[in-house]
């Protein structure tokens, strides 16, 4: 099998895996619990949240468990609501914003949705101009999901405070694959998930920077702070806390992230170059430079990316069209649209998402496959 979907979900690491298998049977306690075994438990959630703290400069009360990134995303929009206020969006953002958003409408929320520029990135001044007092939110995307392309996120939030907003960011994809710095860049709220960085499914955090007002998500007990009931996913947390220890860490066997991404960015260049120059009428979707290191976009005119797919899969190549979310739905994604790609076209999308894993030889047997597939099927 080749497996180049690594933006839908990554292989979890057997260390991972491990820690997660002993918080399961072994240390089971209830971390709000009195005895031993619970304590036990509540210090691997505690040293977790040490470790993903200092991941991305961020206090360790700043981080809230959540069953991953599409809770943390709601939550954090869930803001404008408590605070009667307007949110400026942008129209590539992930549903799990988008359908927040459309939520908060529902209640009366303005919302505004900024375009990308055809290079897949929004342009901080086109922020700037849809700001007003009213706007309370602003919710950019660290980095796209679909196109890989990473947003300005520095500079929009500053444009954010400038106004006196609060700033949020979905990093779901661009968290332990590039640098990401809340003090430095700006950032009030950030969501993030686990298996996106070869952690476990169903956990990840909402991070809320000290002093930021947003009441609690769910309501029961006083676990996060109680900002978040429920009894903690010890063997999550756990696990998720292990992935990025050996994720961030100085002296993992897996490397360290800026050696993960020299490798990963000249995989991506040369699949890139390949793709264009191999197959007729193809094009890379996104800046070629702005982008994850793990992230190929690209459209193939005339293909359908369904058929596309179906071909792979029987070749043992897993891959994907925009998104793993948009899976199954009859219209094209909207990030491929927004980036100025026509209706007709936008169906030959595909995307190969890599990992450190990702080979040359893996890359090079995808292409052939997509070449193969492509001239069998194109249909125009
Ligand atoms: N946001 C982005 C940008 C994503 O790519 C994803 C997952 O694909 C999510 C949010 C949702 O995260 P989760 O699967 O943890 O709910």
């Amino acid at each position: 099998m080749i497996y180049l979907d690594n933006a839908a979900t990554t292989r979890m690491l057997p260390e991972a895996a491990e820690t997660m298998q002993r918080y399961l049977n072994e240390e089971y306690g209830n971390p709000s619990a009195v005895y031993g075994l619970a304590m036990r438990s509540r210090a691997a959630v505690d040293h977790a949240r040490d470790v993903l703290a200092a991941s991305v400069g961020a206090e360790a009360r700043g981080i809230y468990f959540t069953s991953g990134g599409t809770e943390a995303d709601n939550w954090a929009l869930q803001y404008a609501l408590e605070h009667r206020c307007s949110v400026v969006t942008s129209t590539i953002e992930h549903h799990a914003v988008l359908e927040s958003c459309r939520y908060l409408a529902g209640f009366g929320v303005r919302v505004t949705y900024v375009p990308p520029k055809e290079d897949g990135i929004v342009d901080p001044s086109d922020v700037e101009a849809a700001m007003s007092p009213d706007v309370g939110l602003v919710s950019v995307m660290t980095a796209n999901n679909e196109i890989g392309t990473i947003q300005r996120v520095r500079d929009i939030s500053r444009i954010a405070h400038r106004f006196g907003a609060v700033f949020h960011t979905d990093a779901v994809q661009a968290y332990g694959h590039i640098p990401i710095h809340v003090e430095h860049d700006g950032i009030d709220m950030m969501s993030v998930s686990a298996h996106k960085l070869h952690g476990p499914k169903g956990i990840g955090f909402l991070y809320i920077r000290p002093g930021i007002r947003l009441g609690s998500f769910l309501h029961g007990g006083a676990q996060e702070r109680g900002r978040r009931a429920g009894t903690e996913n010890t063997p999550a947390i756990a696990g998720f806390g292990k992935a990025a220890e050996l994720m961030f860490g100085p002296s993992s066997p897996y490397g360290t992230m800026q050696e993960r991404m020299k490798r990963e960015c000249a995989l991506r260049d040369y699949a890139m170059n390949r793709l264009e120059a191999y197959i007729p009428g193809a094009r890379i979707l996104g800046d070629r430079s702005h982008r994850l290191p793990g992230n190929i976009s690209v459209l193939i005119p005339g293909a359908d990316s369904e058929q596309l797919l179906i071909g792979l899969d029987m070749k043992g190549i897993c891959a994907s069209a925009g998104s793993a979310c948009a899976a199954g739905s009859l219209d094209p994604s909207h990030v491929v649209t927004a980036v100025g790609v026509p209706y007709e076209d936008a169906f030959g999308a595909l995307r190969l998402s890599l990992s450190f894993e990702t080979t040359k030889e893996e890359l090079d047997a995808a292409i052939d496959a997509v070449r193969e597939l492509t001239e069998r099927n194109r249909v125009k």
